[in-house]
């Protein structure tokens, strides 16, 4: 994790503030450990120092596991330690293997939703460790993500989303969107390589994770309209990306769910990506959006041109219909009771 508000935690951000906001709204009382630096996300915050963690998406599968001197992720897990009596619940939101590894250790139960699909060895055996003794302490946003790991019979949680906060726009811009870290894994150049197909500018939100990749994608497509926006804050995000004809989601690893496919949706945008991991499982084919195999940027383009003919109102009505936040609090809240209280009969 990086402190909340700047990027650096992708997707999770967005989750952890639609879990704090979901789970607040049904009468619980949460606390959050973030990195300093963080940005409030709806319930008290406490910020604890040290350095930042290396990601695991930057590194070979066969890393080892890394701790750096005075490291955050060490300090927030020792904080958690000393007030677990306090609390009935740690949730950890962090892709990280000292929480998984730690999580049985502790009195207080320790429930891990699992952010990124498999990409690490050291990860891998940490989740299917607590697959094997732990199975119901364990959740997951997609069910491609999950089975990534080996794993076929584990919760299943989605996620979920403020429809309030996107702004839904009916007559949008000639332009196409793009939203991501720039990274290699999130496959820029094949959005790019469309719109230059297409001749239509292509709209870029996102943190430069990756310069010397930004400046590759750049030269590789040399006629492409970039527009780039930088990192905008998440509600700032949301007022703009209706503008956009289609946006593109192009991964080029297993995308765990894809925030920014249901995010475009919220404001009646259709979408247009691969047919594989989350997207593939919310994309509803013809009517959100469209699905191609991956890698094929002719049949992407193609798809462009389809995508404009679907009802905006539709599309996000969709959305609102299933991946709304308190659906996905209400899936939270029985996933938790079920790991620490399982003969309590369900709420509503
Ligand atoms: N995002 C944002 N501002 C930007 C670009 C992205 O707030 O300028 C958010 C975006 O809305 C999404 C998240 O960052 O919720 C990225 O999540 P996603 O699951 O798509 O990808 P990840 O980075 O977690 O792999």
């Amino acid at each position: 994790m990086g402190p909340i508000g700047h990027g650096r935690g992708g997707g999770v951000e967005v989750t952890l503030c639609s879990l704090v906001g979901g789970l607040v709204e049904r009468g619980h009382e949460l606390m959050v450990l973030a990195p300093e630096g963080s940005e409030s996300c709806g319930c008290p915050l406490h910020p604890v120092a040290g350095q930042l963690q290396p990601p695991w998406q930057q590194q070979p599968p066969h890393a080892p596991i890394v701790q750096p001197p005075d490291g955050v992720l060490a300090a927030m897990w020792r904080q958690a330690w000393m007030v677990q009596h306090h609390h009935q619940v740690i949730l950890n939101l962090g892709y990280d293997w000292l929480p998984l590894w730690l999580g049985p250790c502790f009195a207080t139960p320790v429930l891990h939703l699992i952010s990124m699909g498999s990409l690490s060895l050291a990860m891998d055996q940490a989740i299917s460790y607590l697959a094997t003794h732990q199975p119901t302490h364990l959740a997951f946003h997609s069910r491609s993500q999950m089975e990534s790991f080996g794993i076929h019979h584990g919760r299943v949680v989605g996620n979920g989303f403020d429809m309030d906060t996107y702004r839904f726009v009916h007559q949008p811009e000639p332009i196409l969107g793009w939203v991501g870290r720039i990274a290699p894994e999130k496959g820029l150049e094949d959005a790019a390589a469309a719109a230059t197909l297409l001749h239509m500018p292509l709209m870029v939100w996102g943190r430069v994770e990756n310069h010397d990749y930004k400046a590759q994608v750049m030269a590789d497509h040399p006629t492409c309209d970039f527009r780039w926006q930088g990192f905008v804050p998440p509600l700032q995000l949301r007022q703009t990306l209706g503008r956009c004809t289609a946006l593109l989601m192009t991964p080029h690893w297993q995308e765990a769910f894809g925030n920014v496919v249901v995010e475009a949706m919220a404001c009646g945008v259709p979408v247009v990506s691969y047919r594989r991991g989350g997207p593939q499982e919310i994309i509803h084919h013809g009517l959100t959006g469209f699905l191609v195999d991956h890698g094929q940027i002719g049949a992407l383009a193609a798809m462009v041109g389809e995508a404009q003919h679907l009802d905006r109102h539709r599309i996000r009505r969709h959305c609102q219909e299933c991946f709304g936040m308190a659906a996905f609090a209400q899936r939270l809240e029985d996933w938790i009771l079920s790991a620490v209280a399982p003969d309590l009969p369900k709420t509503d």
